[in-house]
């Protein structure tokens, strides 16, 4: 059976007295009620990682991170690699988010390149991907995710060892979600895509989370549906009111 994430993905949000607090908050909640089946996990700025990655030491919490450098180790000022984020316990990373592609024209192959250099420290890619609202206009939106996966992950073997998130461009950050049914149709498509490149086992055994707008109101019905495996949540998950709201409501599913 595969776990429920919640995956809160804090961009570049919260002081650092702010991201203490938090996890201060959250370890008490892990220590003392636990989630059972539901993972939470954080993906943080990088300056927060050893706090993130000392509270995820006490806890069942798991850490990602936001980025990723393609390259190995070296002179690129300003970059992180696979290998440093692998030496900080760091499990997850996001590549491909839709911030990335369009703020900093991150490209489907560049995206393949950081998939291969996290696979290579043993990291677990959360690849994104999604369509545009004029693409969702005009029919395209399983044509365009279609297209991301066969590029972000063409030569790339994967068992056991990816998560992906649908999150549909309109709905990151504009309090548009998209409904359960519109959510469930595109994760079952990405289900079957990966089922017939990988098999069925890989494909069952994949978390597919939904990202765009989750918040306390509208997690369950997300939730409820068969392919839907968890969220990757920005705003909502910066308040820990919420996010263990969101814990809470996950273990209910
Ligand atoms: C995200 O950060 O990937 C996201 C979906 O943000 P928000 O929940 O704020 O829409």
């Amino acid at each position: 059976m595969r776990k429920i994430y919640i995956a809160g993905n804090w961009k570049m949000n919260l002081t650092f007295q702010a991201a203490d607090d938090f996890f201060f908050h959250l370890a008490e909640y892990l220590q003392s009620t636990g989630t059972g089946d539901v993972q939470a996990l954080i993906c943080p700025p990088f300056t927060y990682m050893e706090l993130a990655t000392d509270t995820a030491d006490q806890t069942s919490l798991s850490i990602g991170a936001q980025n990723v450098s393609q390259y190995d180790n070296g002179a690129f000022t300003g970059e992180i690699s696979a290998d440093i984020l692998s030496s900080m316990d760091v499990e997850y990373c996001l590549v491909g988010h839709s911030e990335r592609r369009q703020i900093f024209q991150e490209s489907d192959s560049l995206i393949n390149q950081k998939i291969q250099k996290l696979r290579k420290y043993f990291l677990i890619p959360i690849l994104c991907v999604g369509e545009s609202l004029s693409e969702r206009e005009s029919g395209k939106a399983v044509e365009v995710v279609q297209n991301q996966l066969s590029k972000c992950l063409e030569s790339i073997e994967i068992d056991n060892d990816l998560m992906i998130a649908y999150e549909p461009v309109w709905a990151i950050g504009t309090g548009k979600t998209a409904s359960p049914q519109q959510a469930e149709e595109i994760h079952k498509m990405i289900r079957d895509w990966i089922a017939a490149k990988y098999g069925e086992q890989v494909a069952a055994d994949l978390p597919i989370l939904y990202g765009g707008s989750v918040n306390p109101a509208n997690l369950a019905e997300l939730l409820a549906q068969p392919d839907i495996d968890g969220g990757l949540i920005g705003g909502a998950s910066l308040d820990i009111e919420s996010y263990i709201k969101m814990l809470k409501i996950a273990q209910k599913i």
